[in-house]
């Protein structure tokens, strides 16, 4: 019934659209038309509810179904273990060595919990303490084995994540039961009042060498990338273009992530209808 009614909402809008072209020659052009068209449909509630998170659907089904996406996966962390070994051969280092990691989309994959908000057009934060307290995410493709070899040599491990401090013993169970290194209280550092992660890492560092660091997200490397407009976000990586691959080992995320809340301005509590705009606004064309 829902998809009848928005057949004919669809049509409906479409032919005022095209009335509306007939009507004024300066307005035919089809750039023009798609646009209102994708307008007048937005301001649809069932519609739009309907396709409210079409815009996660091929990012998800980027993580789930491309080899692409497992080979980048594979190649992040073989690039993480030909830098340790560099390190590792480096006497000059006279603290103990440490590797530090993100946890979502960095170690583990959470694109079940980005299907489950497609499916039921729902946004976080429901369903995500749900998907947590499963305990079921799967480990990025490569990431238990590259750590494994790296408790092997003497490095730890520890993961800075923005999870909040209630899911943190769920969290260490599903790293556990995943096989991750250091799977416990003392190396997951989960998030208490403050989102940014300068301060966990700078702790971090006063005790030791941090030989490498892993994340999806530009924040989980430097505080110079957080809260950017999207330009400045390039200029900043480019300021930093050194280190990626080096130091900085950086995991694949189309799903979410501060990348997209730099193109709402931060507002991330704004009308979905307001994001469609924004989005299609941030678009390069020709
Ligand atoms: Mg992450």
């Amino acid at each position: 019934m829902k998809k009848i009614v928005s057949l004919i909402l669809l049509i409906s809008a479409l032919s005022i659209v095209s009335c509306k072209q007939k009507q004024t020659d300066q307005k035919s052009d089809y750039q023009i038309v798609k646009q209102d068209t994708a307008m007048l449909l937005m301001k649809d509630s069932a519609f739009r509810r309907m396709v409210r998170n079409e815009h996660l659907v091929m990012s998800t089904l980027y993580q789930q179904t491309a080899a692409e996406y497992r080979a980048l996966c594979y190649q992040a962390f073989n690039i993480g273990k030909v830098m340790l070994d560099m390190d590792l051969a480096d006497k000059t280092v006279n603290k103990h060595r440490i590797i530090v990691l993100d946890i979502d989309e960095t170690v583990l994959d959470n694109s079940d919990f980005e299907a489950k908000c497609i499916l039921e057009s729902t946004v976080y934060p429901k369903y995500w303490d749900e998907w947590c307290q499963k305990a079921s995410a799967e480990p990025l493709p490569g990431a238990v084995e590259f750590l494994k070899y790296a408790r092997a040599n003497g490095v730890s491990i520890f993961y800075v994540t923005n999870r909040k401090e209630y899911l943190k013993d769920i969290t260490i169970k599903n790293l556990a039961d995943k096989g991750f290194p250091h799977a416990d209280a003392d190396h997951v550092i989960a998030r208490t009042d403050e989102a940014s992660k300068e301060a966990r890492r700078q702790e971090l560092l006063n005790k030791y060498h941090i030989s490498l660091l892993f994340g999806d997200n530009l924040n989980d490397f430097a505080e110079d990338f957080e809260g950017l407009a999207v330009k400045p976000r390039k200029d900043a990586v480019d300021r930093f273009a050194g280190e990626f691959g080096k130091r900085f080992i950086v995991l694949p995320n189309a799903m979410y992530g501060d990348w997209e809340d730099a193109i709402y301005g931060y507002n991330t509590r704004i009308d979905d209808s307001v994001k469609f705009q924004l989005r299609r606004k941030a678009l390069r064309s020709f």
